[in-house]
Formats: structure tokens, C-alpha cells, sequence
């Protein structure tokens, strides 16, 4: 059986721990002070992201080549997935696992106590989260769920200005997914910011957008609003999800990642190899050239972005320890960028570094 698993935390990062440790025949402890909360954000991924074992059953809507949109249409050669984050959350089955519903105070690598007093011993994964706060840049979103005779194209990420803001004000992009055969998610993204952009004005642009677009709303959509810190995760001391470094800080994006991640997590290795670190510090790296680039100049990064060839996107965008991949992605990247754009790289880069 070996040492007893004891998991912090019941997000999609530890539920997919504790998951697998369970099919692996372990002993499985889970702490998490609400841990039959139902999970409610739209959780998506790239489908090569996701490991063998997921329940097939966990889709809500598959995409071939979505599109993304800077100054023009590109197609994106990887299949994407909208998850039934419903499915997700049941198929992460926690059968036999002891399960405390209670908040974990003191994490060690060997040992946890909780507020209620209660002490454990063996192999702990910290997967409690990130906190808010002001010094982490954030993701926010708003979104409405429209039914739709006729779907709409899916979109990655579209950058378009037809969302009433001005160039100079900090931007954001229109995210479009389907959730099931007739309903789409519509949801106005300010990817990252410190502060980052507030639900009303991104309500305001996506309506602002939308109406541009002849999607009309009734005002009784249902509404996804979307906030959680892209900055601030460390690798050690057990740690893993979004605590440990997982989220992608130019998307957001951890769930599928830690799906993949977790049966190296319960064979005690680790994710983290030289490569691996090397790989998160451009990552950071990258988040702050793009925190301190001037507005307008945002979408004319993605264009270039978008114009690179997929495997070097997806070595940028998944390649957790492709450290030969993330560098030719942003070589390939710097070198199709306009001048004045490379110039502000640099200095965004080296202003970022003396802060
Ligand atoms: C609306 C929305 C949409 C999103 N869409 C996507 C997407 O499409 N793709 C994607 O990859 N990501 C998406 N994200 C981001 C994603 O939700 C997070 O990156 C992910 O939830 C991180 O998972 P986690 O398990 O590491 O942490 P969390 O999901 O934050 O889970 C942490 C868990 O720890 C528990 N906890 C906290 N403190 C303690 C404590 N002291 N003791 C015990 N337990 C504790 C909490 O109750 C919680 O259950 C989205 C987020 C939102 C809000």
C-alpha cells in the first residue's frame, strides 16, 4: 500500500491526486473544508494536454481547429475541449479515501494539522490554491451563455477591437465556446493584470461587442464571471495545482496540466526538474513583458503569436519541461515581432527584472 496520501485541497488539482492515488491502490486522506462543494467554472483544454486515463464521458463540447483572432483569422492546428465540469468533478471518483471536512493549518512535506486539531502523517500534496492578493496579477472574465440556433466560430482568443475599448486602454479579448450542441459561452477576458480589469467593464465590452456582432441578449443569459490569481504558485514542498506552480501564466490555464501530472505526484516524483523550472522562469518572464507592454501593442503580440507554426505553440503553451520548445518559440517569436515591439520587449524585460 505504502505511506498514506494525505491531500490538501479538493480542487481539480488534488481531487486528480487523490484520484489516482486511490486507483493506485493507495491509502488516501482528503482535507478540504467544503470537500462536497460542486465545482462551477468551464473549465477547457487542449485535448494532447490530457492524460489516457480521463473519462471520456468528461466532454461537453470537442473542437478540431479553433480560431484566434489578432489583426487576422488563425486556425490552430490542436484539438481543443470544453469540459462538463460536472462530469469532470464525479469522474474524479474519491472512493475510499478518508475524507475531513476541515481546513488544513500546518502543511508540511510529512504532516498535516488541522483547525479542528487533527493531526496526519505521510505523503502530503498541498493543493490548497492561490490566495488573491493585490501583489499577483489576476485573470478576469465575464461571460454570458447564449443559445444559439447555429453555433458560432469557437474562439481561443480574439483580440478584435470591436469591443468599444480604446487601443490605449488595457485590453481585452473575446473568448467563444461551445457548451453543448446549441449553446455557446461568450466571455470578454482581460488575461492578466495587476490590477486586472473589473467585471463591468468587461460586461460592458462584451455586450459592446456582441450587439456589434448581431448577437443579441435577452438580459436573462446566465452569467460566468471569472477571477483567480495567474501569479504567485511555487514549485516544493509538496505543493501542486495552482499552489504549486501549475497555472500557465499566459492563459490561465492548470487543470489539465495537473491531470497530467498526477500520477507523478502519487509515485512521489516530481514535476519540477531542472527543465521544467527553467521552463516556469520564462514563463514568469514572459507574463511580465506582456503585463508591461504598451495596450495597443498587445494584439499585435499575439499576431505574431498566433503565426507561429503549433508545435512551437503548444511548446510554449503545454510543454511544461520542453525547454528546447519554449526557447524556439519565443526566438522564433522575438524575430517576428515589428521593431518597435522588440523594443518594448526589452525594455518591459529589463524593467520587469529590476523591479
Ligand atoms: C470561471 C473560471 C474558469 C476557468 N477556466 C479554466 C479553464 O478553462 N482551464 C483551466 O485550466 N483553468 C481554468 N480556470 C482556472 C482554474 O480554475 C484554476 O487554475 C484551478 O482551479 C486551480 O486548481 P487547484 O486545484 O490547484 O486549486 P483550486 O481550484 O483553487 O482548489 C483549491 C482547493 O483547496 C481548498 N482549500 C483552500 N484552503 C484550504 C485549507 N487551508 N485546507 C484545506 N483545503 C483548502 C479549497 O476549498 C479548494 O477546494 C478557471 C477559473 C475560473 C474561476
Amino acid at each position: 500500500m505504502g505511506v498514506e496520501v494525505i491531500v490538501c485541497g479538493l480542487g481539480p488539482a488534488g481531487r486528480a491526486v487523490a484520484h489516482r492515488a486511490l486507483a493506485a491502490g493507495r491509502d488516501v486522506t482528503v482535507i478540504d473544508p467544503h470537500p462536497d462543494r460542486v465545482w462551477t467554472p468551464t473549465y477547457a483544454a487542449w485535448v494532447d494536454e490530457l492524460p489516457g486515463w480521463l473519462d471520456s464521458g468528461v466532454v461537453a463540447a470537442a473542437v478540431d481547429r479553433p480560431s484566434a483572432w489578432a489583426a487576422r483569422e488563425h486556425r490552430i492546428d490542436r484539438g481543443y475541449q470544453v469540459f462538463d465540469t460536472a462530469s469532470l468533478q464525479s469522474s474524479l471518483t474519491l472512493h475510499g479515501a478518508t475524507v475531513i471536512a476541515d481546513r488544513a493549518v500546518e502543511v508540511t512535506t510529512r504532516s498535516v494539522r488541522t483547525a479542528g486539531g487533527l493531526t496526519r502523517t505521510g505523503q502530503v500534496v498541498d493543493a490548497r490554491g492561490l490566495a488573491r492578493s493585490p501583489r499577483r496579477a489576476e485573470q478576469t472574465a465575464y461571460g454570458v451563455v447564449v443559445a444559439r440556433a447555429e453555433l458560432e466560430p469557437t474562439l481561443f482568443m480574439d483580440w478584435r477591437l470591436d469591443n468599444g475599448a480604446d487601443p490605449d486602454d488595457p485590453p481585452s479579448f473575446l473568448y467563444a465556446i461551445p457548451l453543448s450542441a446549441d449553446t455557446m459561452l461568450f466571455e470578454e477576458t482581460c488575461l492578466a493584470g495587476r490590477p486586472a480589469l473589473a467585471p463591468e467593464v468587461l460586461r460592458r465590452r462584451l455586450e459592446h461587442r456582441l450587439a456589434a456582432r448581431g448577437i443579441a441578449l435577452t438580459g436573462t443569459e446566465p452569467v460566468e464571471r471569472v477571477r483567480f490569481p495567474v501569479q504567485g504558485g511555487r514549485p516544493g514542498h509538496g505543493r501542486f495545482g495552482a499552489a504549486g506552480g501549475l497555472i500557465h501564466p499566459a492563459t490561465g490555464y492548470s487543470v489539465a496540466a495537473a491531470l497530467a501530472a498526477a500520477d507523478t505526484v502519487v509515485a512521489g516524483d516530481t514535476v519540477w526538474t531542472p527543465r521544467a523550472r527553467a521552463v516556469a522562469a520564462l514563463r514568469r518572464a514572459g507574463l511580465r513583458a506582456l503585463l508591461a507592454l504598451p495596450p495597443r501593442e498587445v494584439p499585435v503580440f499575439f499576431e505574431a503569436f498566433f503565426g507561429l507554426p503549433a508545435p512551437l505553440q503548444r511548446s510554449y503553451l503545454s510543454g511544461l519541461d520542453d525547454l528546447r520548445g519554449t526557447l524556439a518559440a519565443m526566438r522564433v517569436l522575438f524575430a517576428a515581432l515589428p521593431p518597435n515591439l522588440r523594443r518594448a520587449v526589452v525594455t518591459a524585460s529589463v524593467d520587469a527584472a529590476r523591479r
